[in-house]
């Protein structure tokens, strides 16, 4: 653990902020496949081009209370959250990995799996255009960071991809619906490719669980039926980015589970 200065990660979570505005527009934009850069940012009801200090992350939206400084229609709190989220990830990843190569790669995955979980949620796709640079990247990674080895790298890839498939392949033959989309295979062989294959019980473990969870809240609310489709990439992304963060205290948890010491 490598404890970083107050200023070091105050700058890494302005980064972080800047960064998240930039992700707000690979949400709106990747999956319509249009250009990151142009047009600049505009309000998305009066089209309005906006100025340098309307686009200043989390701050604008507080100070023009959530409006278009020009025509006042509604903006999405979605906006403001993703730039608080990624500036504390960034700030989180800087206080657990210094300035280091790891935590650049990290926080270029984290970075990945906030637009997953938006782009998921709004249009339940995980585009491949993320999952499959990512896969690769993973084990780039890892090939030069000293947080993994390659081979737990390539063995967490091959892994995370087969095992989610397998129970695809089940699922398929035993209800003969389409149960896990083949985007969240490459997800989950993306994540066993930047974590490696250790953290896959874990995130396969908590993202059903939270997913069992939601599931069952949903149909509650929604009486019977049952057949709305939930996401399942947001629960994976989020296991993964908790096994980032507090490996050591599931590693630690499995291990008192295993002796017979928890629960
Ligand atoms: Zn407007």
């Amino acid at each position: 653990m490598i404890t970083q200065s107050f200023p070091v990660l105050l700058i890494a979570g302005l980064f972080g902020a800047i960064v998240g505005s930039f992700l707000n527009v690979v949400i709106l934009r990747l999956p319509e496949k249009e250009s990151l850069l142009f047009p600049a940012s505009h309000c998305p009801h009066c089209t309005t081009p906006l100025h340098w200090y309307e686009n200043i992350p989390v701050l604008s939206y507080l100070v023009l209370r959530g409006r278009c400084g020009h025509c006042r229609a509604g903006i999405s709190w979605q906006y403001p959250v993703v730039e608080l989220l990624t500036a504390l990830l960034a700030a989180a990843i800087v206080f657990r990995f210094g300035l280091s190569f790891t935590a650049a790669g990290y926080f270029l995955f984290a970075a990945a799996l906030v637009v997953v979980i938006f782009i998921d949620i709004h249009l339940q796709i995980i585009p491949d255009l993320i999952s499959l640079p990512g896969i690769l990247l993973g084990v780039l990674f890892a090939l030069f960071s000293d947080a993994l080895t390659w081979q737990s790298s390539l063995i967490g890839l091959l892994a995370g991809g087969g095992v989610l498939y397998a129970v695809a392949m089940g699922y398929l033959l035993w209800r003969k619906i389409d149960g896990m989309g083949g985007g969240d295979i490459k997800l989950l062989a993306m994540i066993g490719a930047w974590l490696g294959w250790q953290s896959l019980p874990f995130v396969i473990l908590a993202s059903s669980a939270g997913g069992a969870l939601v599931g069952i809240l949903a149909m509650v609310r929604q009486g019977r039926g049952g057949q709305s489709r939930i996401p399942f990439g947001p629960f994976l992304s989020l296991a993964a980015l908790l096994y980032l963060f507090f490996t050591e205290h599931i590693a630690h948890a499995y291990h008192l589970y295993l002796t017979g010491q928890w629960p």
